[in-house]
């Protein structure tokens, strides 16, 4: 392959592969929110494991101000803990733990220090045996159980290492008896309720009825929130197709899950997940330790390139960055740098007509047959006719998020009067939100005309191809698919 069978010097108009951006301290000022917009983030988190709800409302309300002042749909995902287990504090902020030393969690100390660590999981003694792994701060740092006194676990330290206030405790080979939805998270979740966010992702899922649970807690409180199932445990890939079915997206959440599982078996999952999310028509994220050297340098490794290509090059929905955004030193380069390498991989993807890995003919069952027909119908005629655009009005969201899960090479435009349901495409591979305050009518040519001068997808002349005419009540669908021309 020639290198210039790859780049071309083509730039695509629209990135297909969304970036998402978690806030922090490093990102949280308006001059770092205005500049990731800029840079192209189209998602930010919310990381509910960190900052009060004062300073989240306030992140809130400065992302819906400058995302308004610069007519971008830039969505808000809040990101519930879920029963993520930590240590406590230590007396001097942190311990040193050695090789064949031990060591004990004690769920009833209130403070750590050489030899002793608080848990602030307070049942951990129940659900741990013998001969059993604890691992500390993703993993880096690893415990066996040798007996268990009480509330006391005892243990060995098999490999040792540098223990910080508050660092991640992962049980890899025990059943945990606590809750997925804890008492924070139905907190924090009356919390994104009343800051009206786009998304909200559940952490440790273990299967369908934790997405139901918080659903239902949604309802009860009067939101209307898509959930975002994060996929960390070995029990949730078990159960990833009943998953798929009651979540409205999943991320790969690659920090626990490499911890919880093998981290080798990761790529393997990450590309399935991906394939499985799209099949289902639902949008998919790859999230951690993409970018992660760009915490500290202004360049990432080769290997972190790498990474985020492979992602690309499989398809996924999104992208994220965590703490690259939220406490690097490099917050709006990350961003860049994403962009730049999706924008690469996208350009060959693109002239190559291979958008997606995953047949669509395969897709879910519950995704009915007419728009699964009408959707691999658009794909090929987009790929065929390179069509500058493929415009959808949309009332809910879902006729261009299905679209979308085939991955057609032209750039879908969502068009909606709803401006909920703009931010929520924004996280759907390939679609451009466009917000059109009056009533859309079947005037599709006037209709088109519009978007492609809104979006400055096509000039008088150009092709792009109508996709309308599905309702809730599939009784009454009356698919249209429209090849038009712009006109003046
Ligand atoms: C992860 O574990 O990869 C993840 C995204 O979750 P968190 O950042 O909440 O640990």
């Amino acid at each position: 392959m020639q290198t210039s069978e790859v780049t071309e010097n083509i730039h695509l108009h629209w990135r297909r592969t969304k970036i998402i951006a978690t806030l922090g301290p490093a990102s949280k000022s308006e001059k770092k929110i205005t500049e990731l917009i800029d840079a192209g983030v189209n998602v930010f988190r919310l990381n509910m494991s960190h900052g009060t709800h004062e300073e989240h409302r306030l992140l809130a309300e400065r992302i819906r101000k400058i995302s308004k002042r610069k007519k971008e749909y830039v969505a808000i995902l809040m990101d519930l803990c879920g029963p993520k287990i930590r240590v406590g504090d230590f007396e001097n902020g942190e311990i040193e733990l050695k090789s064949g030393d031990d060591v004990v969690v004690s769920c009833s100390a209130t403070i750590g220090m050489d030899g002793l660590i608080a848990s602030q999981y307070r049942s951990l003694y129940k659900d741990v045996k013998k001969d059993e792994r604890i691992l500390l701060d993703d993993g880096k740092i690893e415990l066996k159980v040798k007996m268990i006194d009480e509330k006391d676990v005892n243990c060995e330290v098999i490999y040792g290492g540098i223990l910080k206030n508050k660092k991640g405790l992962n049980l890899p080979d025990s059943n945990i008896s606590t809750n997925s939805f804890t008492a924070k998270d139905k907190k924090d979740t009356e919390l994104a309720i009343e800051l009206n966010a786009d998304f909200l992702a559940l952490s440790f899922v273990r299967d369908e009825k934790c997405i139901k649970t918080l659903k239902r807690y949604v309802k009860k409180s009067g939101g209307d929130i898509p959930v975002i199932a994060k996929i960390e445990k070995p029990e949730a890939i078990n159960k990833i197709e009943e998953i798929l079915s009651e979540a409205d997206g999943i991320m790969v959440a690659r920090g626990d899950l490499g911890i919880e599982m093998r981290a080798q078996q990761v790529p393997l999952i990450q590309k399935e997940l991906i394939n499985k999310a799209r099949l289902h028509g639902k949008p998919v994220i790859v999230a951690t330790q993409m970018l992660e050297s760009m915490i500290t340098s202004s360049k990432p490794t080769r290997a972190e390139v790498g990474d985020v290509a492979t992602a690309a090059l499989s398809s996924t929905d999104a992208v994220m960055l965590s703490a690259e955004t939220a406490s690097g030193d490099y917050p709006v380069l990350a961003v860049n740098m994403m962009d730049d390498i999706l924008c690469e991989m996208e350009v060959y993807q693109w002239q190559h007509g291979k958008f997606g890995e995953a047949d669509f003919e395969q897709c879910a069952e519950m995704i009915e047959p007419d728009r699964k027909a009408v959707a691999r119908a658009v794909k090929s005629l987009s790929n065929e006719l390179k069509l500058q655009g493929i415009i959808v009005p949309t009332r809910s969201g879902s006729t261009a998020s299905i679209l979308s899960a085939d991955r057609p090479g032209s750039p879908l435009i969502g068009v909606s009067s709803n401006e909920a349901v703009c931010r929520r495409l924004a996280l759907c591979w390939g679609v451009v939100p466009i917000y059109i305050k009056e009533k859309i009518t079947h005037d599709w040519q006037g209709l088109c005309n519009k978007v492609a001068d809104m979006c400055n997808i096509a000039t008088t002349g150009n092709r792009v191809l109508l996709v309308s005419g599905f309702s809730d009540d599939v009784s009454l669908n009356e698919p249209v698919l429209k090849l038009m021309r712009i006109k003046d």
